[in-house]
């Protein structure tokens, strides 16, 4: 009997910073990668961030030249807007089959000239802008997209719902747009899988006390990043979504649904402290009158140089800290009857347990930290690898103190915050982790391939 040599060629699932960072390590040692990312391109939430916790450096010029690498590069296959459907075979023979969406655009012969976006006549309110923008119906996530080409929303597209329009064909230098794209499978084998799927935020319909998600001013952390962001809708300039006016008083409320085992999650979403200090910070140097207000239950920054970085937005930026929790957020009531809501205000009822005293602020806008998820397509893989999975559906290792990144599963590893809520220079950490995992098996199998070759 011939037994077949275990194949060295890694599956990864998620572009994030983490499924980057361990393709990139994976590639660039010599092994081919297939690396599958179900969005149009490739970054993960990252490129949604406008600058990065301590040092404020800029999100995107971080993760730029990683993307263009990750698209560029001769040992990484990429495969955007798909996912995986089914995983058969075990360690050093994975048989995997990928659909990948259909774009209605030929990617081989489209240039990302950017044409049919700009002349596309319908409007949608964008996902990767979290509603604080619009895209068209023929899109790219951003202009520093990789790879930097369309995709038609089906579900938008006047030609697709009413059978007439096609500007973007009609615009098209190259003849790129094709409305008879279907959608194809693809088998891949490879000998080693690595899941790095990331994570999602509580949705604020979740959340009555926070205003359900029924007031408009009132926004989650990564919508506020959009605001913040120098791509993102609004240039970086801080208007609030009801009116376009600049909020003149922000508050930020953390732990929302975060260690709240009674109504919503147990567990410490441990970014939120750090990236709401930011983003108190960043208000501040957008909205130099400005008053930011935060309601935290206790202060977690352990990270170097962390907590050196919310002192100084304290203490640099006089960002009012009160420690305790808001009970309700609500639209300030009309200031006559019959008259106009209390001057725009979202009012926040909170206590401060430090002085003991109730507090109550007429804010212009309010920035939600809500709890990290994990997103909701990772319990379907973890089925179809037979994977445990934590109470609230995080990916489990086969041990977190000491093998963090394998799982029970031999040939299958965890990089990032699909395992559970974690920074960039976690996720990236852990990544590598997995990475080398990964290179340890592909360089066992090499050197026994070549002893059985003498
Ligand atoms: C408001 C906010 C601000 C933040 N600011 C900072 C900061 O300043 N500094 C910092 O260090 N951290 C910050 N973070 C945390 C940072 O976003 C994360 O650490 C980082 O994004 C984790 O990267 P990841 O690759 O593990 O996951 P993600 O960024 O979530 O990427 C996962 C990728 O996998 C893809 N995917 C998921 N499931 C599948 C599937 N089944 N098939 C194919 N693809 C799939 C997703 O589409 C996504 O592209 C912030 C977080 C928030 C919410």
């Amino acid at each position: 009997m011939t037994i077949q040599p275990s194949i060295s060629r890694v599956l990864i699932v998620g572009a994030g910073i983490a499924g980057m960072q361990a393709a990139l390590d994976i590639a660039n040692a010599g092994y081919d990668v297939i690396l599958v990312e179900q969005l149009p391109s490739i970054g993960g939430r990252m490129a949604q961030l406008s600058e990065t916790f301590p040092t404020l450096d800029c999100a995107q010029c971080i993760l730029t030249p990683r993307t263009v690498e990750v698209g560029h590069h001769e040992h990484i296959h990429l495969y955007t807007y798909s996912h995986v459907e089914a995983i058969e075979g075990e360690l050093g023979d994975f048989r995997v089959r990928l659909r990948r969406r259909a774009t209605y655009v030929n990617w081989d012969i489209c240039t990302g000239c950017g044409y049919c976006q700009e002349k596309c006549p319908t409007k949608v309110s964008a996902d990767f802008e979290r509603q604080m923008g619009v895209r068209k119906a023929i899109y790219t996530l951003s202009p520093q997209a990789v790879p930097n080409k369309p995709v038609i929303d089906r579900e938008h597209c006047t030609f697709f719902q009413r059978g007439k329009c096609k500007v973007c064909e009609r615009v098209c230098p190259v003849g790129a747009i094709d409305y008879e794209q279907q959608d194809t499978i693809v088998e891949e084998q490879v000998g080693a899988i690595i899941l790095a799927t990331g994570y999602d935020l509580y949705d604020l319909s979740r959340m009555p006390e926070y205003g359900g998600g029924q007031v408009p001013d009132v926004i989650d952390g990564l919508a506020f990043e959009r605001l913040l962001s120098a791509s993102g809708p609004t240039a970086g300039k801080i208007h609030r979504p009801s009116d376009g006016r600049t909020p003149r008083e922000v508050v930020f409320i953390q732990c929302a649904g975060s260690r709240e085992p009674e109504k919503h999650m147990p567990y410490c979403s441990k970014v939120c402290c750090m990236y709401t200090a930011k983003q108190a910070t960043l208000y501040r140097h957008r909205v130099h009158d400005g008053q930011a207000y935060v309601f935290y239950i206790d202060i977690r920054a352990a990270g170097k140089r962390y907590d050196e970085f919310t002192q100084r937005a304290m203490e640099d930026e006089q960002v009012v800290y009160l420690r305790g929790k808001v009970s309700r957020v609500f639209h300030a009531p009309p200031l006559a009857p019959g008259g106009v809501n209390g001057g725009g205000k979202v009012m926040v009822w909170g206590s401060d347990t430090l002085s003991g005293q109730q507090v109550q602020i007429a804010a212009d806008l309010v920035v939600v930290a809500p709890a990290f998820l994990p997103r909701p397509e990772t319990r379907r893989l973890a089925e179809m690898l037979a994977l445990p999975v934590d109470g609230s559906g995080w990916l489990l290792p086969h041990d977190s103190n000491v093998r963090p990144v394998e799982t029970v599963r031999p040939g299958v590893f965890l990089a990032g915050a699909g395992t559970g809520p974690m920074d960039i220079p976690e996720a990236v950490s852990h990544a590598s982790g997995a990475a080398a995992q990964v290179l340890k098996l592909f360089s066992r199998w090499g050197k026994e391939n070549e002893k059985e070759g003498q």
